[in-house]
């Protein structure tokens, strides 16, 4: 019984449970995203722990659509609570993030992951030409624009989202690159209307499959994140 009372508190951790079931299509990243990854996981920036931040707010984005949705346009149910859940396991040395947002059609996951469109992606290569590329002024620029959902090639070397969009009749997708010149997409099974991201971490950051860092980075950089998040089933 004592021993009982001793042990952690049960763990749940997220499953991959979403099965690829469609052809799998492979897609060239444009040179200026391919330029971008290599530089993101070359960098000696020192506070990785940013990647974490990016994609916290990209869930709760993800969750403020959805629910403004839900107030404009029949057929947006949730089917989960509006929540963000994490989970890191040290063994596999992973670090996965789920959220039960808006998630992203088939269109959008080449759109969105697969080029640089995105604002904070765009002023990074801005800068960088100006600056003439030094690799002090590239882990500058990477702190202060940030590179969005890039930054996780700052921690992890394979990197798989499945998502599904929330607009009602979507399917879900499996997109999977391992950041170097091509990702794949394929329709998947199994998978939950939101996003799903499973970062299987580099060596040199297999801390951030550490429940104790990511607990004290969660309270760190999302302080002020509208929805609950949870670390390996537990609310932070
Ligand atoms: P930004 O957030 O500045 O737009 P990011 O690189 O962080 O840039 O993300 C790129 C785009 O990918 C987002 O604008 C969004 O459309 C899409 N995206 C990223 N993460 C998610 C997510 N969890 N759910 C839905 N869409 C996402
Ligand atoms: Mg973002």
């Amino acid at each position: 019984e004592a021993a009982l009372k001793d042990e952690e508190p049960k763990e749940t951790l997220i499953e991959e449970t979403e099965v690829v079931t469609g052809q799998e299509q492979h897609h060239e990243f444009k040179t200026e995203t391919k330029k971008l990854l290599h530089i993101v996981a070359n960098s000696l920036y020192s506070e990785k722990e940013i990647y974490h931040s990016e994609l916290i707010s990209n869930a709760a984005d993800a969750l403020e659509k959805l629910r403004h949705m839900q107030l404009i346009e029949q057929g947006f149910e949730a089917t989960h609570p509006l929540e963000i859940h994490i989970s890191v396991d040290k063994e596999k040395c992973t670090f996965i993030i789920q959220d039960f947002g808006i998630g992203m059609t088939e269109e959008e996951l080449n759109q969105n992951l697969g080029t640089i469109a995105q604002s904070g992606s765009k002023a990074f290569l801005e800068n960088l030409e100006k600056e003439g590329g030094s690799s002090m002024s590239k882990d500058k620029i990477i702190g202060q624009f940030g590179v969005g959902f890039y930054s996780t090639f700052m921690v992890g070397d394979k990197i798989k989202v499945y998502s599904r969009s929330a607009r009602p009749g979507s399917k879900g997708y499996c997109w999977t690159t391992d950041g170097l010149g091509s990702y794949t997409l394929a329709e998947a099974e199994g998978v939950a209307v939101g996003t799903k991201i499973v970062i299987e971490l580099r060596e040199d950051s297999a801390n951030f499959a550490s429940k104790f860092t990511i607990d004290s980075v969660i309270k760190k950089y999302s302080n002020f994140v509208g929805f609950p998040i949870h670390l390996n089933g537990t609310k932070v």
